[in-house]
C-alpha cells in the first residue's frame, strides 16, 4: 500500500534539512507542522503520485505559520509540478532498470 502522506525518513530528512526550524524566513519556532506546497488532495494523488509526498513538495513549518494566510507564498504552480512529475518518473525507471529498488509490482 503506498503512503498518501509524507514518510517517517521525508519528515526526518525535512527536520534535519531546516535544523528543526519553521521554513519561513525570520521565525524562530520549531517544526510542528509539514505542509504540502501542493496540496494532497485526491485528484493530485491520481496526477502526481511520485510528487506528491515526496520531499520536494514538503516543508516544515511552526503551527503559526501553518494555519496562517501566508500559506499561499508557499503555494507551487501546476506547470512545474509536471515537469517534477515527469523528472522523478523517468529517474524511477531507470533505477528499476538498473535494479537500484524494486518495480512496484514486487512490492508487497
Ligand atoms: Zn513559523
Amino acid at each position: 500500500m503506498k503512503e498518501l502522506t509524507f514518510s517517517t525518513e521525508t519528515r526526518e530528512a525535512i527536520y534535519k534539512a531546516q535544523n528543526n526550524y519553521c521554513g519561513v524566513e525570520g521565525c524562530t519556532n520549531k517544526i510542528e507542522d509539514f505542509h504540502h506546497k501542493l496540496s494532497n488532495k485526491k485528484d493530485y494523488q491520481r496526477l502526481f503520485p511520485l510528487y506528491l509526498n515526496s520531499p520536494l513538495n514538503c516543508i516544515g513549518l511552526c503551527r503559526n505559520h501553518h494555519q496562517s494566510k501566508e500559506i499561499f507564498k508557499f503555494n507551487i504552480n501546476l506547470d512545474l509540478v509536471r515537469v517534477y512529475e515527469k523528472w522523478l518518473e523517468n529517474i524511477t525507471k531507470q533505477y528499476y532498470k538498473k535494479g537500484y529498488i524494486e518495480s512496484e509490482n514486487n512490492k508487497e
